[in-house]
């Protein structure tokens, strides 16, 4: 019996040993294989798998929001009604707890037992192409170096199932984190094209400010935040007449301030509340979370350090210095990478009206990451401004300055990679700019000025599902010349009245 078991168990070890040797063969279709590594969010995190009190923890659904919210609205009403800011910052603590509290990982940065990503993908088949990518998922809390090392293995498995000998990766958004641990532990060896698709290379000033407690809600910001969000709305029927009334209606309300009155409101409560609403549930539990510290930029770091109590020693204190290299590093690491002939695209969005919630938020951005973060060191105007006159006048090479005067790349770490598209929400998908990925992965050679249809500075047309080059200046008759719509019209009527106060009101 035991020879019988030994007899199969050798069978069974020959067998697992021959699947990569046949792959080996190679495979001569000559486009390695893609692996798409997502974005925060990309995996589902569950608290109690499997039981029937099973929870998702991380886009979590309404009805559970509902529920917690219902136990804590009593507090949150009588706290407001009578200014008590202590009662409403506890109230707002509970609902924040009661709904990611168990998000939070221990001192050595590990999850509790009950919360885990069940549906964590193993690369399996062997179907490659330019339509068609393995997808690797990761539980975003965690310590970037632990998706590195999990990476290495997929891609080694990617390998063998295709038989290439180097793959393609195309990193969304905090993929580009993931990616940049991996290069700085592993290097870019069987790695032979790198796609960052809005990626926080050098973090995003959201999570910088809010590590640093500043938090403000500013008028012009949410006025601006929502207008640049109604195209995105899906209305079905009728969009642009939708999109167009609400469009109207948000500047008549900022008109009539009523959305500074709503701000002032928000300033004032979360001034009271919030100092109660960071200690007892922000910093316990995103302080905790390696992934989440990867998007706080350096010049924040050592400020977010003291205000999120990060512990002076252990793991999670170890994990969440560790990424502070990879980020670092990342120019450098890529620059090695393309001088070796690793074909690179960075692309990022700008000119979208960030989150109105912090305090930088005339930074340039795709509405989430900031443009001289993802773009790793563009200089940039503020948001819907062009960079200074001086600024402009000074400039002596004008080869990588955008057409709008918006942006120079000139000060990117890889400034012939480096693409920007005008108006594109973070990681909104886009036909036009699938298009580019696809010529980034089958060119010999892959720079700004590659591509005809393509070059540095794109504006995103969502409507048609494309992009087009920038010309100048955003302007709201040339966009109505061209694409007659409903929503179109009503910018341009809002740009003429626009103008015209502020020719009395200087
Ligand atoms: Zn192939």
């Amino acid at each position: 019996m035991k020879k019988l078991i030994s007899i199969i168990m050798c069978a069974v070890i020959a067998a697992c040993a021959a699947v990569p040797a046949f792959a080996a063969e190679g495979c001569s279709c000559g486009f390695s294989p893609i692996i798409y590594v997502g974005p925060l969010g990309c995996a589902q995190i569950i608290r109690d798998a499997g039981t029937e009190n099973e929870q998702q923890l991380w886009n979590i659904d309404t009805d559970f929001l509902l529920a917690n919210l219902g136990d804590a609205l009593p507090d949150i009403s009588k706290g407001i009604l009578t200014r008590d800011a202590d009662l409403l910052g506890t109230a707002l603590a509970g609902f924040v707890n009661a709904c990611m509290g168990d998000l939070a990982l221990d001192n050595e940065g590990k999850s509790k037992d009950n919360v885990t990503t069940p549906f964590i993908n193993v690369p399996a088949g062997d179907k490659h192409g330019p339509d068609s990518d393995y997808y690797f998922n990761y539980d975003f809390r965690l310590d970037p170096y632990e998706h590195a090392e999990r990476l290495h293995g997929f891609i080694a498995r990617v390998k063998a199932l295709t038989g290439h000998n180097s793959v393609k990766l195309k990193c969304s958004s905090m993929g580009g984190v993931v990616l940049s641990a991996y290069l700085d532990k592993y290097g870019y060896e069987g790695i032979d094209a790198i796609i960052c698709r809005c990626c926080p290379l050098l973090g995003t000033a959201v999570a910088g400010e809010a590590y640093c407690g500043k938090v403000e809600l500013s008028s012009k910001a949410l006025t601006r935040y929502g207008e640049d969000a109604i195209p995105y709305l899906e209305t079905g029927f009728a969009d642009d007449f939708i999109e167009g009334t609400l469009y109207a209606l948000l500047d008549v309300l900022k008109g009539a301030g009523v959305i500074d009155g709503i701000c002032a409101l928000g300033d004032k409560i979360i001034k009271a509340a919030g100092d109660r609403v960071f200690e007892q549930a922000l910093i316990p539990i995103f302080g905790t979370l390696p992934g989440i510290w990867s998007f706080v930029p350096g010049e924040y770091f050592d400020e977010a350090v003291k205000f999120m109590k990060l512990p002076s020693e252990g793991g999670l204190h170890d994990k969440v210095f560790a990424y502070r290299n990879a980020m670092a590093n990342i120019a450098d690491n890529l620059t090695a990478a393309r001088n070796d002939g690793v074909k690179i695209c960075l692309i990022c969005g700008y000119d979208v009206q960030r989150t109105p919630l912090v305090t930088l938020w005339k930074s340039t951005s795709d509405g989430t990451v900031d443009t001289k973060y993802a773009s790793l060191g563009a200089t940039c105007g503020d948001v819907k401004e062009p960079l200074a006159d001086e600024y402009l006048n000074s400039l002596n090479n004008k080869e990588y300055l955008s057409p709008d005067n918006m942006i120079d790349a000139s000060t990117c770490a890889l400034p012939e990679i480096t693409w920007f598209v005008r108006g594109w929400l973070h990681c909104n998908a886009n036909a036009g700019i699938d298009e580019l990925f696809n010529l980034v992965f089958t060119s010999e050679e892959v720079t700004v000025s590659s591509f005809e249809k393509f070059p540095q500075y794109l504006e995103a047309d969502d409507d048609a599902d494309t992009v087009y080059p920038v010309e100048g200046a955003p302007d709201a008759f040339n966009s109505l010349k061209e694409h007659p719509s409903y929503l179109n019209f009503i910018r341009f009527l809002f740009s003429i009245v626009k103008k015209i106060l502020s020719l009395f009101f200087k």
